[in-house]
């Protein structure tokens, strides 16, 4: 063990250089043909090299190289910078290396303590077993569809499980167009068909319109479906919209649907000073879909699964072959019950000390710190008479576009963003909002100040001139 206790030492200080640095550098630059060649085409050695040869290798072929989301200038789709304690503690959990499928070991226990935080901090319900850590929301949204989908079934009186979907009144899942794709891919997952998946209208604030979500609850009712699911969105990538989540709610519970939220992204937002009466409502949810690896800055992947009900998820996925059953796990069982992944990282450790690091108050700082970034650079927009307000503000995404002109603006928004990557000093990415190529910017970074968003809009203005 001599040779890893040197190369990590070696590890550690390169681990705190790139980190200490990536402010100096591009937020991102294309991965130049030769360094990609490297990187695709290399053959699998026919001996072993030894470890300081491997660290030689990733400092010059691979920290050169980053995504971007470490700089503070980097304000693309929705990734954050990782915590210093989420990044110092990922290697104990590799040489530690359980399985979090569950047992009588540290891991499962640190992950009950971590998901219970995590409920806590939002204002989520939590019996105990409420939860548990996924690779990302996506996974969380397949776990709660599953349990909305089994308890819909049984409330019906059959069993999805053993039955399958077919012959049945197909269910029917309500999500605005803001809905995230992960809600989509997770109703094909689970055969309950795209086309069952209805798009509920939205307001001119990318909120959910509950009236309409009425109506098409009533609508398909009277056509003999099987409405189960509504899944309002706390924070939604293109703008930051939440939902109306207590209306939602009350929908839901007056025609017997599983209420999901989609907080993927934003359901800490409910820990800033200004944007906490609109999560009114979240605590009612049957089940939420929480990704410490977004705002948190818990380094990828961890995603979480909130459930009111646990025994929904479990009834969803538990399956105990005999060279599993394990006489000591108790009430709660093993958390592989709970969802489809068998063998289990360590997640939970990297979220312990990413949210103990930050302590409650250090968590509402950078929430606060975040979402007031978004406000002054909406307000920056309005002011410029060569920008343009796309959507009102809540979390801290704010959706905009260049005017310079008065011709052609889908396509110059459209192009601007890769413009503006290109150019290595500032990342943005762009989507389509209300009809209208838009411009995005989502700030998730600690050390990000006001000066960055002066530079973010000259920028755009000067990758635009390219254009
Ligand atoms: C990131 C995100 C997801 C998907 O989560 P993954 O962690 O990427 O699987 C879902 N919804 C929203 C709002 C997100 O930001």
């Amino acid at each position: 063990m001599d040779e890893l206790r040197l190369a990590g030492t070696k590890a550690a200080t390169i681990m705190a250089d790139h980190l200490a640095n990536i402010g100096d550098g591009p937020v991102w630059r294309p991965v130049p043909d030769a360094e990609k060649a490297w990187l695709t085409a290399q053959e699998l050695p026919e001996t072993g090299r030894p470890l300081d040869d491997l660290l030689e290798d990733a400092r010059a072929h691979v920290l050169p190289y980053p995504m971007g989301n470490g700089h503070p200038r980097f304000f693309g789709w929705v990734n954050s910078p990782p915590n210093p304690a989420g990044v110092l503690v990922e290697p104990l959990a590799a040489a530690f290396d359980p399985s979090c499928a569950g047992g009588d070991h540290a891991g499962p226990h640190l992950e009950r303590t971590v998901v219970r935080w995590l409920a806590g901090l939002v204002g989520f319900p939590h019996p105990p077993g409420g939860g548990l850590l996924t690779s990302g929301a996506s996974m969380a949204t397949v776990i709660c569809l599953a349990a909305a989908r089994q308890r819909a079934a049984l409330a019906d009186g059959w069993d999805a499980r053993e039955e399958g979907l077919s012959g049945r009144a197909p269910f029917v899942l309500y999500v605005t167009e803001e809905g995230h794709s992960c809600l989509h891919k997770a109703a094909q997952l689970l055969g309950l068909g795209a086309r069952h998946v209805r798009t509920v209208p939205v307001d001119g604030a990318y909120r959910m319109d509950v009236g309409a979500l009425r109506t098409m609850i009533e609508e398909d009712l009277a056509a003999g479906l099987r409405p189960f699911c509504v899944a309002g969105s706390a924070g939604t990538v293109n703008s930051g919209a939440v939902d109306p989540l207590d209306e939602i709610a009350g929908v839901a519970a007056a025609h017997g649907l599983w209420f999901h939220v989609d907080g993927a992204y934003g359901a800490l937002g409910v820990l800033a000073d200004d944007a906490a009466p609109h999560y009114a409502g979240l605590g009612r949810a049957d089940s939420l879909a929480l990704d410490p690896h977004k705002w948190l800055g818990v380094p990828v992947g961890c995603g979480c699964a909130l459930l009111r009900d646990p025994g929904a998820a479990r009834a969803a996925f538990s399956l105990v072959p005999s060279y599993l059953i394990d006489d000591n796990a108790g009430d709660l069982g093993w958390f592989a019950e709970y969802g489809p992944e068998q063998t289990r990282p360590f997640r939970a450790l990297k979220t312990w000390a990413t949210l103990s690091h930050l302590g409650r108050s250090g968590v509402e700082r950078l929430v606060n710190h975040t979402t007031g970034l978004a406000r002054t650079l909406a307000a920056m927009v309005e002011q410029a008479d060569d920008f343009e307000l796309l959507a009102p503000v809540t979390t801290s995404i704010t959706a905009f576009r260049h005017i310079p002109r008065t011709e052609g603006l889908d396509a110059l928004n459209r192009a601007i963003p890769f413009a503006v990557q290109a150019r290595g000093n500032a990342f943005l990415t762009g989507t389509r909002l209300g009809g209208r190529d838009a411009l995005r910017a989502c700030f998730l970074h600690p050390d990000t100040t006001e000066n960055d968003l002066a530079v973010l809009l000259d920028e755009i203005r000067l990758a635009a001139k390219t254009l």
